[in-house]
């Protein structure tokens, strides 16, 4: 029997908050697609990235950009428009809406205000590389994009490599041979896993110590695309006699 689209017996519309690929289209979930052609609003981050999906999956519903830029002002207009009864559609570039990405003001907004929020889960490159990376996975911070300033970057490293489970980053191309040596630097045999182009045509997933990924990096002639990178745990501390 066909999925009917998800009722709420209330006179509100409802938010989506709707995974996207992260490159590979076939993991655009049929749910996905379908609650996209369906709701009255899509709201994308970049409509010119979101308008070759659109294209490429037969999506003709309206499309209003929503990014970081003018995130303040669009999440209360589109509160109001589910408010009033819409039914709207968050997506980000790849992967899930808010994490990393624009759209929590808007879910906060929604709930301030009862009105219905709704997953359509799917990817998401965190999740993604950690369970390729053979780490263990029962406990696991997520630090987003680690801060430009330098001394920044290295406080937050050394937290990362105190902490007792895997740190999670999400980290650029122009700046993955700086970090991966910052961490040689200061564990050179820490258990490190790297995760660049995930579902794509380049995906590659390396585990090594910091030293010799750092070495690995810094002998390529070009870095390109997108990366995770994890590092291990800290070995947890024998307890002191008393
Ligand atoms: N919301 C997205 C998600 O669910 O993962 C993350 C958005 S964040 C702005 C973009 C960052 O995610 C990239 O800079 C990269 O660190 C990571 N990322 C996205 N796609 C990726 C991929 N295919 N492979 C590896 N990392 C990826």
């Amino acid at each position: 029997m066909a999925e009917q689209a998800p009722r709420h017996p209330s006179r509100f519309g409802v938010l989506y908050v709707v995974a996207t690929p992260l490159g590979n289209l076939e993991d655009f979930s049929p749910r996905a697609v379908r609650v996209l052609r369906e709701v009255d609003l899509v709201l994308a981050e970049d409509t010119r990235t979101f308008g070759k999906l659109a294209q490429r999956f037969g999506i003709q519903s309206k499309v209003w950009s929503y990014h970081e830029q003018n995130e303040r002002v669009q999440a209360e207009k589109v509160a109001q428009c589910i408010a009033d009864g819409q039914s709207v559609a968050l997506t980000s570039d790849a992967g899930t809406p808010t994490i990393s990405d624009p759209g929590f003001r808007l879910v906060a907004a929604c709930r301030a205000q009862g009105l219905p929020v709704v997953t359509v889960p799917g990817p998401c490159a965190l999740i993604a590389a950690l369970s390729i990376s053979g780490l263990p996975t029962d406990r696991f911070r997520f630090e987003g994009f680690l801060p430009v300033k330098e001394g920044k970057r290295r406080e937050a490293l050394a937290q990362a490599l105190e902490e007792t489970c895997p740190t999670i980053f999400y980290e650029s191309p122009h700046r993955i041979v700086k970090t991966l040596s910052a961490i040689a630097e200061m564990a050179h045999d820490r258990e490190v896993f790297v995760a660049r182009e995930l579902t794509k045509l380049h995906e590659e997933a390396l585990k090594a110590t910091a030293g010799a990924l750092a070495e690995d990096y810094r002998n390529r002639s070009s870095i390109k695309g997108e990366f995770v990178l994890i590092i291990s745990g800290a070995p947890k501390r024998a307890r002191c006699a008393s």
